[in-house]
């Protein structure tokens, strides 16, 4: 049995892309008020895998909004971009299992096979769920782009990986137990050409080694619990309880996004709002 008296560890886990919005700081603050309530800890992780989407200028001003709503935070945080190390050793160790494999197809190349009436395609929660595309390439071009030093993502052998995982669930707030089900995201990519890791690998990777015990984050995530959840068992991880929360959206209904330059804490700040209003605009 799990000790149910255990620090809860929570985490606000942002990608530096653009200024924050309402709706990070209601995640950021519905986390920090779960981890302060139990007397636990609050962990910011900045997600800068993909250099050319990120950039320095976005950390400095989300640390800036999250201290004036008055959140506080372990030191030093962890940001991915410098810990390409540990998802290469996670990688490795899914390789030893033979569960990964390379894949050379562009986007392009691939929707074109999967167009192919003989190939089994299948639509997922991230576009088209690809199942053994190691199979698309002949051999011995296979073999031909790999000694040209073409780039290649790494994809999970999903059938492998759930036959050897068995059934998993987790726990998720406010829904109860849940059936983790990640077949309909195909062999989904763990290694981007570009990137030598992804999303998925990165966050499960990040939340064990950060002893993160709650997950909070919004429910345009909920699927991608189901792939978290397998990778945990496959890496022998723990897996933290998850609360997804509802997303905030603007007076039409719109989901808050980056766009929405009114709506970023620092044009709220300079508009004479306090984080008393903040709270308050997002019902907290
Ligand atoms: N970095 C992700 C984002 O900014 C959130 C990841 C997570 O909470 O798991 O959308």
């Amino acid at each position: 049995m799990p000790d149910r008296s255990e620090t809860v560890v929570s985490r606000f886990a942002p990608s530096p892309t653009g200024l924050l919005h309402l709706g990070h700081a209601y995640s950021a603050m519905l986390a920090y008020d779960a981890a302060h309530a139990a007397g636990g800890r609050f962990v910011l992780r900045i997600e800068d895998i993909d250099s050319g989407r990120c950039r320095a200028e976005f950390v400095d001003a989300l640390e800036q909004d999250l201290a004036w709503l008055g959140l506080d935070w372990e030191r030093p945080v962890r940001r991915q971009s410098e810990h390409m190390d540990d998802y290469r050793a996670a990688l490795d160790r899914l390789q030893a299992m033979d569960l990964l494999y390379p894949c050379f197809l562009s986007r392009r190349e691939l929707d074109a096979a999967l167009s192919a009436p003989h190939f089994r395609a299948m639509r997922g929660p991230e576009g088209p769920a690809v199942v053994d595309a190691d199979r698309l390439l002949p051999a011995a071009e296979r073999a031909a782009r790999m000694a040209a030093g073409e780039p290649y993502a790494l994809r999970l052998r999903m059938a492998a990986a759930l036959a050897l995982a068995g059934p998993l669930t987790w726990q998720d707030e406010g829904h109860g137990t849940q059936a983790a089900d990640p077949a309909a995201f195909g062999d989904v990519v763990l290694a981007r050409k570009d990137i030598p890791t992804s999303y998925h690998l990165a966050v499960t990777v990040d939340d064990a080694l950060q002893g993160i015990t709650l997950v909070v984050r919004g429910e345009d995530l909920f699927q991608a619990t189901h792939v978290h959840r397998l990778l945990q068992a496959l890496l022998g991880l723990p897996t933290p309880r998850y609360r997804h929360h509802r997303l905030l959206t603007d007076s039409e209904g719109r989901r808050y996004a980056k766009r929405d330059r009114a709506l970023t804490l620092r044009a709220l700040r300079e508009a004479g709002r306090t984080p008393a209003d903040v709270r308050a605009i997002v019902g907290l």
